[in-house]
């Protein structure tokens, strides 16, 4: 039996993880790359209602900049998408509400900053412009001369990065494998020695250099995947790679579903009666027993072995 995935972390910070997924194959460490940069939900602006805007910046230009404030986005999973919700256009449940007025009226020209942003339910965190400046104020959203004005009502949505970058989690995913290209995955341009001319990758040093007298292996494989994760700050590290992680094994798990109710339909229709479809049961199938993510580094009660399939997501 092949060895289970494991995961090694070997840096971790409040915006990044670097760490080193092991005895996977490529199709499945890319999946996860794609997933943490394109389909973890997160919340960003989403709808601009404009009263006033007296500023140089057009309304579709100050709508774009609003849209790419990060907000924190801790507590996501329990806000429903706005295209699924039962409402007209927006509402408590699938959205959050933030103010800005500002006005200028001094001499010197005034900045409005993210930290301008006045949230109309302050309790939770969620939907606060992520500050991390040491004077606390953000990204500045646009500057004002004296006798302007800004007053609006921003409206933040969930969604994912495949529909807009905005709600992309990630600034940057690093990925690398065969650092040394044993695989010879990679042709390197040179104009000597391509050797010389190229820079080491630092993930040399975790593999061995490869043996200039071996022959060329056609059948090996990669097994080790780098991967460098750069977060924005509207959720930690850690929660991008597994909500990754839970995003992947829903789709996969959707898949089945869909197949299973396919081979349902066929039996019932074969056999005239009519069966009560069952779901299949999830836990000795999906990603989640298979692969082991039960067993990394992340441990405690996070790991997917405590959020299975068999419990959530066949409701
Ligand atoms: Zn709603």
């Amino acid at each position: 039996m092949a060895e289970q995935p494991s995961v090694v972390i070997r840096e971790i910070e409040k915006d990044r993880v670097d760490f080193v997924l092991h005895n996977v194959d490529l199709a499945m460490a890319n999946s996860l790359r794609r997933t943490m940069l394109a389909e973890v939900p997160t919340l960003a602006i989403d709808l601009v209602e404009i009263d006033v805007n007296t500023s140089v910046l057009a309304d579709e230009f100050l709508s774009h900049r609003l849209g790419l404030i990060a907000l924190d986005s801790s507590g996501v999973e329990d806000l429903a998408y706005s295209r699924d919700c039962a409402c007209d256009n927006y509402c408590v449940r699938c959205s959050v509400t933030l103010e800005l007025t500002a006005k200028c009226d001094s001499e010197p020209t005034m900045t409005v900053y993210a930290s301008d942003l006045y949230k109309i339910n302050d309790s939770q965190a969620l939907g606060k412009p992520v500050i991390r400046d040491p004077q606390g104020k953000g990204p500045i959203i646009c500057k004002l001369r004296r006798h302007q004005e800004l007053r609006l009502t921003c409206i933040a949505k969930k969604g994912i990065a495949k529909e807009h970058a905005k709600w992309s989690p990630c600034a940057a995913v690093g990925f690398e494998y065969d650092p040394w290209n044993k695989l010879k995955h990679t042709d390197y341009w040179y104009e000597v020695d391509a050797n010389e001319e190229w820079p080491k990758s630092k993930n040399c040093s975790a593999e061995e250099p490869p043996d200039p007298e071996a022959r060329f292996n056609y059948n090996a494989v990669p097994s080790r995947f780098y991967f460098d994760v750069e977060t924005v700050g509207n959720l930690t590290p850690k929660d991008v790679v597994l909500e990754a992680i839970d995003t992947l094994q829903k789709k996969l798990a959707g898949i089945s579903i869909e197949l299973n109710k396919d081979a349902v339909e066929r039996s019932n229709a074969q056999s005239g009666g009519f069966t009560t479809y069952k779901a299949t049961d999830y836990g000795g199938q999906t990603p989640g027993a298979d692969m082991g993510y039960g067993n990394n580094a992340y441990g405690g009660a996070d790991t997917y072995g405590a959020d299975n399939y068999e419990g959530t997501a066949w409701n």
